[in-house]
């Protein structure tokens, strides 16, 4: 080769090596390479996989039993499909995507779960001890971006939404560690890390797979899903006509006080707000639930109270009062017993049906983000 083309060459290789040093490394966020979860798929759309491979249609109901019923840890041990058939599985899907890290259990029996994604993000997944049966906390987004004041989940914002079957797995991972007590998660609350209504798909899918009757079959009356309010989103949901308990995150009575706690009042009104829930009442004939956190001298006033009162009356709704959770990395002190019992006295006097949130599992960080907080404080920060 001659000098100068070699030359010429040679520049073009360092300037293309400064280009690559110039370039922020790719985060994960943006591109993850994430194999595709088997538990993202209803029957039906297995069906379509396996025909789109050359497979009989009807072992779709085959795995969905390998993986619900049977609940196995490996596409090998689902013995009745033919060897060629699970190894595709094997190339095309991942079986685990989560890895537990850390099982904390409470005195009152909530156990925390920590687990870490195929990317190496972590995520929290709690199993709740009812008398009325177990319940399970998932969490639909790694991180969030709705960016409320008093919560932990949104310190460090979102780095990726949940594959839906992401979502599923924590629920098989809590009913694995169950079946060795011989006991079945019966309640599934949306309510964990993220804000479902911004990965709404996925949440969507992942509704159809747990609550699938030859499946996990947790009815839609045992699920409750909660958004901080995504307008948009919750007039969808209503047309959906699901059964599902639906809750919004209201924390305020007016758009002053609300935008300050959660700026996505901002975005998203408080009589926008108002006027998509009453949609979703009318629509569906279900109350909604509001849930309402109360931060000492924030919104916890008797005064406040009334205008609650005000804004929520007539609507077919109930309230859930919780005493607010103290994240290190905020500064809201939770009410008093004595002003939480004055609020809920003043909502009963006005009409309005509420209870006050029984706390589970404060010894083992196990509000909102709070245990991913402290264990990944890289990803949270
Ligand atoms: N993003 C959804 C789902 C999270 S649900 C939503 O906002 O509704 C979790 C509930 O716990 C929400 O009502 C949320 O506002 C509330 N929460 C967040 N941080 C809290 C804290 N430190 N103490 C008490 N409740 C908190």
């Amino acid at each position: 080769m001659e000098e100068k083309t070699l030359s010429k060459l040679n520049e073009r290789i360092d300037d293309l090596v400064e280009d690559i040093a110039e370039k922020p490394a790719r985060t994960k966020k943006e591109k993850p390479n994430l194999k595709e979860s088997i538990y993202s798929f209803q029957p039906e759309q297995l069906q379509d996989w396996l025909k789109a491979n050359g497979e009989k249609a009807f072992r779709a109901a085959q795995i969905f039993e390998w993986l619900y019923i049977k609940r196995v840890k490996t596409f090998e041990e689902m013995s009745n499909l033919p060897k060629g058939l699970r190894d595709k599985l094997e190339v095309n899907f991942a079986l685990t995507t989560l890895k537990t890290i850390i099982q904390q259990e409470s005195k009152d029996g909530t156990i925390k779960f920590l687990f870490e994604l195929q990317d190496g993000y972590a995520i929290e997944t709690v199993l709740m001890r009812h008398e009325y049966g177990n319940s399970v906390c998932v969490t639909t987004q790694v991180g969030c971006r709705i960016g409320c004041t008093f919560c932990a989940s949104t310190l460090g914002g979102l780095k990726r939404h949940l594959l839906a079957g992401e979502i599923v797995e924590q629920v098989v991972k809590v009913q694995q560690s169950l079946d060795e007590l011989g006991e079945r998660v019966s309640h599934i609350v949306i309510m964990g890390i993220g804000e479902p209504f911004d990965n709404y798909d996925a949440m969507m899918n992942f509704l159809k797979v747990v609550n699938h009757n030859k499946g996990l079959n947790i009815g839609a009356r045992h699920i409750t899903v909660s958004t901080s309010g995504i307008v948009p989103k919750i007039y969808q949901f209503a047309d959906e006509q699901l059964q599902i308990n639906f809750a919004v995150s209201l924390h305020a009575p007016n758009q002053e006080a609300r935008q300050k706690l959660m700026p996505i009042a901002r975005a998203y009104k408080l009589d926008e707000l108002m006027e998509a829930v009453r949609y979703y009442t009318k629509k569906t004939g279900r109350r909604v639930s509001f849930e309402y956190g109360l931060m000492s001298g924030e919104n916890d006033s008797v005064e406040v109270a009334e205008e609650l009162s005000a804004l929520i009356k007539g609507i077919k709704c109930h309230v859930n009062l919780i005493p607010v959770n103290y994240v290190p990395e905020r500064d809201y002190i939770r009410t008093s017993r004595s002003k939480i019992f004055a609020f809920e006295k003043t909502l009963k006097k006005n009409g309005i049906n509420v209870t006050i949130r029984r706390e589970q599992g404060s010894d083992i960080d196990a509000a909102c983000g709070q245990l991913r907080a402290k264990e990944r404080e890289e990803e949270t920060r």
